[in-house]
């Protein structure tokens, strides 16, 4: 069984093209992009439309959704990076498993809505509010996991391990929910692998050391040689903050990626989150070894954490992916475009990405918000080329953003001009989660989440209490 989706024009190779359709296997995998007249079981037209492979977001925090608009303000969350995390250890002390799912599926739900098909979940709410295990001690992992399904978005559960606050550091109240021994993290790893079916297409796994505060040299060493024995994907937050490198230095006599970088633990496998305050030595390890930077420009920005040195970075030969992290905005092409406007601002010229190995800036980006991240959670998707899942979303050539348009300019125009409000249409594996801006559980998943939201910020004014 095959269907045919019929768009008016359709993104393959870099080019939009008309009388095209994608051919979709019935396990949901391209079969290939075909004349829009080829022969099929069935067909969806899609007229006014133009359909692209969906977007790869490889860095959320899904619960990290709470604080939007709770911590736009010194006297709620201070000045930093730093004091922000009290907001946000707020949001994560006392939600149930119940709540932790409610909460997954509202950012999941606006996700999908703006062209995410696939999301990489960096999960590290493990225990009790007081703690404890769970009597499952993966049951929160699994509520994430159960809220990607319900809503139909593919998911890479990249489980944390969070092992102490930090060099020098006391154990910070704010992370109890955090904490495990490098020997439970690797348990409960074990178990989550065994427990998730091998044969599962829109679940995967991936190990996610928190970052080289939270996890010690010799227990990553550990963490990574369990992940590459188990062939999953690993991601790390690293070199987001300059206090965080400065720990390092103290501790290590080396900043975090040149840590890494020296003690082998890079690879293609592995993706470095933020990468932001490296140096060039640094990123000549990063380019070297073929790990992928996961940078989060709506949150990177919102957090002041600084600014990706993405022309460098990417003269280098290093791949960057995308992630929405904190959830301030969820828009990919947002942080897509703003990997240039960033740079733009920094260096008072435009485009600044444009051209770098002959490439056009908005292909350009585009494959910073698809086939880099498919890369980086080692899912094959991103992409219309056969084999693929048949992951992809749809817009409206005549939203009132992008309409006017010729083949040449409508890459640019839906990289720097769209709102998501345009987006029409979501299929993950092949299945339309999302049919003319709608998900079928809208609703329940909104007035559900605005009740754990009221129960969180009960009578407060957003101040941590
Ligand atoms: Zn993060």
């Amino acid at each position: 069984m095959t269907t045919l989706y019929r768009p008016e024009l359709l993104l393959a190779n870099g080019q939009f093209v008309s009388d095209a359709g994608l051919l979709v296997s019935d396990e949901g995998k391209i079969n290939a992009v075909v004349a829009s007249d080829a022969p099929s079981d069935t067909v969806v037209d899609l007229p006014g439309k133009a359909l692209l492979p969906g977007f790869i977001n490889v860095h959320s925090h899904s619960f990290q959704r709470l604080i939007r608009g709770k911590s736009e303000s010194r006297v709620t969350s201070g000045k930093d990076f730093w004091s922000w995390r009290g907001t946000m250890y707020h949001a994560a002390a006392n939600l149930d498993p119940q709540q932790v799912y409610d909460v997954a599926r509202m950012a999941f739900l606006e996700m999908a809505l703006a062209g995410t098909t696939t999301v990489g979940e960096f999960h590290y709410l493990h225990t009790s509010p007081a703690g404890a295990s769970y009597e499952d001690p993966n049951l929160l992992s699994k509520q994430v996991i159960a809220a990607a399904r319900s809503v139909g978005i593919r998911i890479v559960l990249l489980r944390c391990a969070y092992l102490r606050s930090g060099f020098e550091l006391p154990p910070d109240p704010g992370q109890t929910r955090f904490f495990e021994t490098a020997p439970t993290f690797l348990a409960n790893m074990e178990a989550l692998v065994r427990e998730t079916p091998v044969a599962s297409s829109t679940v995967r796994l991936g190990v996610a050391p928190h970052s080289i505060r939270a996890v010690p040299l010799d227990d990553l060493r550990e963490i990574a040689a369990w992940a590459r024995r188990e062939k999953l994907p690993i991601h790390m937050h690293l070199a987001e903050q300059v206090a965080e490198n400065e720990a390092c230095l103290r501790e290590y006599g080396a900043t975090p990626v040149a840590l890494l970088g020296r003690a082998g633990l890079l690879g293609p496998d592995w993706t470095a989150i933020h990468a932001i305050h490296i140096t060039a030595d640094e990123t000549a390890m990063l380019a070297a070894s073929s790990t992928t930077i996961g940078s989060c420009p709506t949150t990177e920005r919102n957090l002041g954490d600084g600014v990706l040195a993405a022309d460098q970075v990417m003269k280098a030969g290093i791949s960057i992916a995308l992630g929405s992290d904190s959830q301030a905005q969820i828009d990919s092409l947002e942080d897509a475009r703003e990997l240039d406007y960033h740079l733009r601002l920094t260096h008072q010229q435009r485009a600044i990405l444009d051209q770098i190995d002959g490439q056009a800036l908005a292909a350009r980006l585009f494959d910073c918000a698809t086939i880099n991240g498919a890369r980086s959670l080692a899912v094959h998707s991103g992409t219309l080329m056969p084999g693929a899942f048949a992951d992809f979303f749809t817009v409206d050539l005549r939203d009132i953003a992008i309409a006017g348009h010729s083949a040449d300019d409508l890459l640019p125009l839906i990289v720097f001009g769209m709102n998501r409000t345009a987006i029409r249409d979501i299929a993950v594996n092949g299945n339309l989660i999302v049919r003319n801006a709608r998900h079928p559980l809208e609703a329940e998943i909104i007035s559900r989440y605005a009740e754990v939201h009221a129960k969180v910020w009960h009578a407060s004014c957003g101040v941590p209490q």
